[in-house]
């Protein structure tokens, strides 16, 4: 996957009843540049929106390297060094991988080392684990000894039988769209979903198929009963993992013990979720025993 850009960025914020000097030559720089910057003053943001940039700008300024200095006009020699990242059009999994935070559970921190009886959390350090013990003992407790279940996977983007999965977001064209298509057609090598859990567990929703019910997981073989309850669609709350697992790709045993249980307890035998650790590039462990609590998304 290619890395989106990060946009570099100098700026001065300057209100309007105080002007630095400096803004005056750098405006009357641009004016009478032989450049087109018919644009510039065109601001359309409101102030809120404009507050929000102004913020966004000043937290990432503490996180760039001082070392870092790039070229700039003499005009802009006072401004602040900052950064950007782009918001669109980045692909659901891109943006996941922003919105993905695998520090301590407590303090934010990178973490080192996880909790060694569950998985399920990590930390910085002994200091905070300690501190989180209190809260963590029961879901601790209550992993222990549970049953995990493998369940091989397939790339979601290949189904067989002519049958393709295409990802997209509002800022694809149709165009678009078709190239990624054929580009699928004419390859037979498939990118495992990126592992931004590492090994630690985390929560998915699972959702079996029905004829009868409405959503994405469902679409597949749609107004055929037959093939009820064939497809599984996998998911974490933030899409970093997102797999179709159709029981003819995958081991029809490992299937029908996850099947078996999300029918029993999952919502109208739809829907539930799972403990999960990713295990393989094209496998997961599902938990069958404990649940987490039951999720809002
Ligand atoms: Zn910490
Ligand atoms: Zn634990």
């Amino acid at each position: 996957m290619t890395e989106p850009p990060i946009l570099i960025v100098v700026f001065e914020h300057n209100l309007e009843e105080a002007l630095s000097p400096g803004s005056f030559e750098w405006i009357s720089s641009y004016v009478s540049g032989s450049a087109d910057h018919s644009t510039m003053f065109n601001v359309t943001a409101t102030v809120q929106e404009q507050q929000l940039l102004l913020r966004l700008l000043n937290q990432n300024k503490k996180r760039l390297v001082s070392s870092y200095r790039p070229k700039r006009a003499i005009t802009e020699s006072s401004f602040t060094l900052s950064f950007l990242l782009p918001v669109g059009p980045l692909g659901t999994q891109e943006m996941a991988k922003y919105n993905t935070n695998n520090g301590c559970s407590v303090c934010g921190e990178p973490a080192k080392q996880k909790c060694s009886r569950c998985s399920t959390v990590r930390y910085c350090d002994a200091v905070c684990q300690k501190e989180d013990w209190n809260g963590h003992r029961s879901l601790c407790n209550n992993l222990q000894g549970a049953k995990w279940q493998n369940l091989p996977f397939t790339a979601s983007n290949r189904f067989g039988r002519n049958v393709y999965g295409v990802g997209f977001n509002k800022y694809d064209t149709v165009e678009d769209l078709r190239k990624r298509v054929d580009c699928m057609k004419a390859s037979d090598e498939f990118t495992p979903p990126p592992n931004t859990h590492g090994t630690t567990a985390f929560i998915v929703k699972i959702q079996i198929n029905s004829a009868s019910a409405k959503g994405p997981a469902h679409m597949l073989f749609k107004g055929d009963p037959s093939k009820d309850g064939t497809i599984f669609l996998i998911y974490d709350q933030r899409r970093t993992v997102q797999v179709t697992v159709l029981r003819e790709f995958s081991e029809a045993a490992s299937f029908d013990a996850v099947r078996d249980v999300l029918q029993a307890k999952g919502e109208r035998g739809l829907k539930g979720f799972f403990w999960a650790i990713r295990t393989g590039e094209w496998s997961l462990d599902i938990c069958l025993d404990r649940f987490p609590e039951w999720q809002k998304w």
